[in-house]
């Protein structure tokens, strides 16, 4: 089973993952850690896309696709991802069914981790120190948030088209929540 993880900064999506990759023996797939991991290493790419990665932007989709074939092309790892970061746009919607299809996979489940603004505001100042540019950042936060749902938008219409997708309700426990994914990879 191949699976996406799609929810806003402060969703709690990598402690999701982290519970999934583990109960049902997966590997995540993280194009953002694949990427600053090639920062980390000062390899030729690393050094192409760091200004790239500071300011925000998205990467090549060219670029990401090589970091993701190595994956999907290795026996090791066959029908045991999750994708998470990717895809970000419908180029790479595309190019990611394309790829899957080369190596004889599939995506079997979707799933968006759906948490309101409120609640995200919330987190941040219960977590944070408020004394200490707390509005600088929930203003931050808001704005990832915005950019994040707006951007997802047709990626998540195509897959809820495609009838894959599953929204998660992430505004409870931590434990209802894995066990609502859990029956869900369960039934598939
Ligand atoms: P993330 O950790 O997913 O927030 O990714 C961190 C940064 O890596 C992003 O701001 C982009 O610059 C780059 N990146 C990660 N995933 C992708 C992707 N699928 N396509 C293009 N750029 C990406």
């Amino acid at each position: 089973m191949n699976l996406i993880i799609f929810g806003p900064p402060g969703a709690g999506k990598g402690t999701q993952a982290d519970f999934i990759v583990k109960k049902f023996n997966l590997y995540q797939l993280s194009t953002g850690e694949l990427l600053r991991k090639e920062i980390r290493n000062n390899t030729n790419l690393g050094n192409r896309i760091s200004s790239i990665i500071s300011t925000g932007s998205l990467v090549s989709d060219d670029i990401v696709k090589k970091l993701v074939e190595i994956f999907i092309s290795d026996e090791k790892y066959k029908n045991r991802l999750i994708f998470d970061g990717y895809p970000r746009n419908l180029t790479q919607v595309e190019t990611l069914k394309n790829l899957l299809n080369k190596y004889e996979q599939k995506i079997d489940l979707v799933l968006k981790l759906s948490v309101s603004l409120e609640t995200i505001k919330k987190r941040i100042s219960e977590r944070q120190n408020l004394e200490k540019r707390a509005d600088d950042q929930e203003e931050t936060a808001i704005k990832r948030y915005k950019t994040y749902e707006k951007s997802t938008e047709p990626v998540i219409e195509y897959y809820k088209k495609l009838n894959i997708l599953k929204v998660i309700d992430g505004e409870r426990s931590i434990d209802q929540i894995n066990k609502e994914i859990s029956d869900i990879i369960n039934l598939i």
